[in-house]
């Protein structure tokens, strides 16, 4: 089958043909129909990472954010059959260790980070193999496309984790969002749809104009003023209760820090590139003395998608508007070259793979 592999960092990823999937035991192999191109392909294609001892091997296939059609099942598998359509997370769980059993397979002891690890290759390619698949793959409702799930991918799992699971969102919170690329944009309009009132930051007409169209009441252009904190306070009266940097620098991490009211949390959901290399210096004083949190947060649970897929099913989010280009697997490539310059916009998503 066809596959995009990663053989050095920062270079075209070669098209390879590579051995099809067999099905594990646990696992099932899934036939790609769609999967999303994203900021941490990117990370992992630039080479990130080894900071934090997370570097992504070359020869990796990668891709994490795909859905399709199971096409080949293992003996142990009850839940599944071929023909199902499925999600598949990528943040794996072995579905048996204590995080698992309790609801947080995404921190799971022995998981696999799909299209990150050589135990999980990616979905850039015709088919992915998915392990323990009864605890991991999701099923899709049946008016929830391939394409839409994609686009969903990680973006819109990670930031409802973090606005639904890791805090505790209140209808009329105010919510700030620092850097609205994908990631950014989902965390908007999951925000929005949360009943929350939503400021969008980032340095960009483009995106600040589609936050609005997703629900942001206010938006805040970071290269036209000159302290971003205050001007987010002035459209939240005084302070978000929660701010979230989807983005990853020093700046946008300390704005989204400096921008919460008293009692204010803060969620770190984009990872650091190499000026920061994972450390970012913050005000800590201030954070201590008037009762701000730092969360981090990751993923979602696999067993918890269902929550997330309800709300597209019933049109409460339409991942789908966030799609602006579909793509060949051939031209993968090029797109994360144009996120290095930030010259995407939206979500791209592969819906070809024999081209
Ligand atoms: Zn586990
Ligand atoms: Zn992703």
């Amino acid at each position: 089958m066809r596959a995009a592999v990663l053989e050095s960092y920062g270079e075209p990823l070669r098209i390879e043909s590579v051995p099809e999937p067999e099905p594990e035991p646990h696992g099932t192999v899934v036939e790609v129909e769609a999967c999303g191109i994203c900021r941490s392909d990117w990370h992992a294609w630039q080479g990130h990472g080894e900071w934090a001892d997370d570097q992504v091997p070359l020869g990796q296939v990668l891709g994490h954010e795909p859905a399709g059609r199971v096409a080949a099942v293992g003996e142990d598998v009850t839940r599944l059959s071929v023909g199902d359509r499925v999600a598949v997370p990528f943040n794996l769980g072995d579905g048996a260790c204590p995080h698992c059993l309790n609801g947080h397979g995404n921190v799971c002891d022995d998981g696999y980070a799909l299209g990150f690890e050589q135990a999980a290759p990616g979905a850039f390619a015709e088919a992915v193999h998915v392990p323990h698949a009864d605890y991991n793959a999701v099923e899709l409702p049946a008016n929830v496309a391939s394409e839409e799930m994609a686009a969903l991918g990680c973006r819109y799992v990670t930031a409802f984790h973090a606005l639904s699971h890791r805090v505790d969102l209140g209808a009329g919170d105010w919510v700030a969002v620092h850097g609205c690329g994908g990631l950014g944009l989902a965390a908007v309009q999951l925000a929005a749809a949360l009943g929350a009132g939503v400021v969008a930051v980032d340095v960009r007409e483009d995106p600040l104009e589609l936050a609005s169209d997703l629900g942001a009441t206010a938006t805040v252009d970071a290269s036209d003023v000159d302290d971003v904190p205050e001007a987010v306070a002035t459209h939240t009266d005084g302070g978000a209760h929660v701010s979230i940097d989807a983005l990853g620098r020093a700046e946008t991490c300390r704005n989204s820090v400096e921008c919460l009211r008293t009692r204010g949390t803060h969620v770190q959901l984009g990872l650091t590139t190499d000026a920061e290399r994972g450390e970012i210096a913050l005000p800590v004083d201030r954070m201590s003395r008037w009762d701000i949190s730092f969360l981090g947060s990751r993923g979602m649970p696999p067993t918890r998608y269902d929550e997330l897929l309800r709300m597209i099913a019933t049109g409460r989010i339409d991942p789908g508007a966030l799609v602006t280009r579909r793509v060949a697997l051939s031209d993968v490539s090029d797109r994360l070259a144009a996120m290095t310059d930030y010259g995407t916009r939206g979500v791209e998503v592969v819906t070809d793979f024999g081209g």
